[in-house]
């Protein structure tokens, strides 16, 4: 499960290194611009891409844990001081899930018995285990996952004859994106194709539209 959520993160993060980069470069290559300022383009915009992954991830993961510390430190304090309220308060819940009022409270009394604050935490707060999150690897995990992502159509559009820079960036990008979009939905159990489908048809939206926006922009400026 946990490396489902870490494999999660590294195809979401490359999906959108390969979507941004590659909208990035046909966006500036529509504009008319030289090879050498496309590329400067993208490879500017890999870096502040993978900056603004690895900063959105590290608060994201850190104030989810700030909120849980809290939660936590909250539950703990009413443990002490209000046992009897809080061990009604875990059977409420468990008769709100259909449990009987007595066996409930048995369950409320045995699990607080185990471990009360695991208890409350799972079944008041709906946290799950404590798990320790990492925000600097989480940061650091989205930001790698993003430059690789981003470092493939910038690989073509290094590579790609000039005339043909526009075809080879948009449909190497998009074979990309659909590799990975059925490769997400193998990991997680869903179908490949509709998965690829889907991440095929919102990355071609993106790449016209940014196109489009490019080749109206370069004739205006
Ligand atoms: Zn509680």
């Amino acid at each position: 499960m946990a490396q489902t959520g870490w494999l999660r993160a590294a195809v979401l993060g490359a999906n959108d290194g390969i979507l941004s980069t590659a909208s990035l470069v046909l966006g500036v290559a529509a504009a008319h611009g030289s090879r050498s300022s496309v590329l400067v383009a993208g490879v500017a915009g890999l870096v502040a891409g993978a900056m603004a992954m690895a900063a959105g991830e590290y608060v994201s993961v850190h104030s989810q844990a700030d909120t849980e510390q809290a939660d936590l430190a909250l539950e703990r304090a009413e443990l002490k001081s209000d046992e009897k309220g809080e061990h009604a308060e875990l059977a409420a819940i468990y008769v709100g899930r259909g449990l009987d009022a007595a066996l409930a409270r048995r369950v409320a009394d045995d699990l607080m018995a185990h471990d009360a604050l695991g208890a409350h935490a799972r079944d008041e707060l709906g946290i799950a285990e404590a798990l320790r999150p990492r925000p600097i690897q989480a940061a650091l995990a989205s930001a790698a996952s993003f430059a690789v992502g981003a470092g493939l159509p910038l690989i073509v559009t290094a590579l790609a004859p000039t005339a043909a820079l526009l075809i080879a960036v948009s449909t190497t990008s998009l074979l990309f994106l659909a590799l990975l979009g059925a490769l997400a939905a193998r990991t997680g159990g869903a179908a490949m194709i509709p998965g690829a489908l889907r991440v095929t048809f919102w990355g071609a939206l993106a790449m016209g539209i940014t196109t489009g926006v490019g080749a109206w922009f370069g004739t205006v400026v």
